[in-house]
């Protein structure tokens, strides 16, 4: 059957909503199990059960698919890997680099720019990346979730210059599609929000997440929509994916891609060359890459800003203007991101 066939197909007769869910539940936690999917051995990478106890490993069977087998330098492996190198320590590297905890309006509501606040609608992700900045994050004292919204959702009511709603976590696309709607209609009954935006990385790691019951959710909200993905490599991307951020972009919502530049893994013009291409197939538009937070345990990810200029300069070379995202850093107490190549 011809692909576009097939994705009109699914979305008139939608597989059942436990798809990408069962995906969830499946996803591979052992290091034992990632590496010999991988055909690798712990001792060729090599990997910190410390740092797994730390934060565990997780990583979805169809982003494990992506990965090249037999290949311990993998882009995509060594996002997800519990490696050695972060037994590291390094003084500049700290449990909450952005200031996510003085930011705090009421748990799990975080405001740190003008007309934007963030929520946190659930502290579980699909994937775990070693780079996270909230790695360290108290999930457990900050969890929104245990009054259903209710405080955090009070708050963003009560001060009229929010204007726009940032679903965030954790990853929120976790929630089903009904919890969505239920959070959703909820948003929508606050008069002074405008927009709502999801800041996401499950797609990515499970394309099935943009189920027929998520693009109808989209398509039926009040709201201006805006979907960011979280895409780091041009590897990432496979054909699924594609035709699922397609799928997505033909509702009526605005989708941006955001990256993070990671030593070894994208820090490189060639290969940001090549995401924003794919993500343009792909009908995603390049936002911000950012320069990693300094979070604890991350420090071998971190790429110097010399380089960092040097590969914007070349992009800016090559690709027309609109492929180009921009290269900014996290700082707390400024009024939005820093920008660092202008
Ligand atoms: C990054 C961030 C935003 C969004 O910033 P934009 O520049 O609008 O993308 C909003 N709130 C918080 C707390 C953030 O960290
Ligand atoms: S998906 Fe985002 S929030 Fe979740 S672990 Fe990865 S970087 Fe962190």
């Amino acid at each position: 059957m011809h692909a576009t066939e097939r994705m009109s197909l699914s979305r008139v007769n939608p597989a059942p909503e436990t798809t990408w869910q069962a995906q969830y539940r499946e996803s591979i936690t052992e290091i034992g199990t990632l590496c010999e999917a991988l055909d690798l051995r712990p001792e060729q990478l090599p990997v910190s059960d410390a740092a797994a106890r730390q934060f565990p490993l997780r990583a979805p069977k169809s982003y494990v698919g992506r990965m090249q087998k037999s290949t311990p330098q993998d882009p995509l492996l060594l996002q997800v890997l519990p490696h050695a190198f972060e037994e590291q320590e390094s003084i500049d590297f700290v449990a909450d680099p952005v200031g996510d905890l003085k930011s705090i309006k009421s748990p799990g509501l975080l405001q740190k720019y003008h007309g934007r606040a963030l929520l946190l609608a659930t502290s579980r992700c699909a994937v775990h990346c070693r780079f996270c900045f909230r790695r360290h994050f108290p999930y457990s004292s900050q969890n929104p979730r245990t009054d259903a919204w209710r405080t955090a959702l009070g708050e963003i009511a009560r001060d009229a210059s929010i204007e726009e709603v940032i679903l965030s976590g954790g990853d929120p696309l976790v929630l089903s599609d009904q919890e969505l709607g239920t959070l959703g209609r909820q948003i929508q009954q606050i008069p002074h929000v405008r927009r709502l935006r999801i800041h996401t990385r499950l797609p990515v790691v499970i394309p099935a997440r943009i189920s027929a019951g998520f693009l109808d959710w989209v398509e039926s909200c009040a709201l201006s929509v805006v979907v960011v993905v979280h895409i780091n490599h041009p590897q990432e991307i496979d054909h699924e994916l594609r035709c699922k951020l397609r799928e997505l972009s033909a509702t009526r919502c605005c989708v941006l891609n955001q990256s993070v530049l990671l030593r070894n893994i994208n820090d490189d013009a060639n290969i940001q060359v090549a995401l924003s291409e794919k993500l343009f197939d792909a009908a995603v538009l390049p936002y911000y890459l950012h320069l990693m937070d300094k979070v604890q345990n991350a420090s071998h990810f971190d790429v110097e800003e010399s380089r960092a200029c040097s590969i914007m300069k070349e992009m800016a070379a090559r690709l027309p203007g609109y492929l180009v995202p921009r290269l900014v850093r996290e700082e707390y107490g400024e009024p939005g991101k820093t920008p660092v190549f202008v």
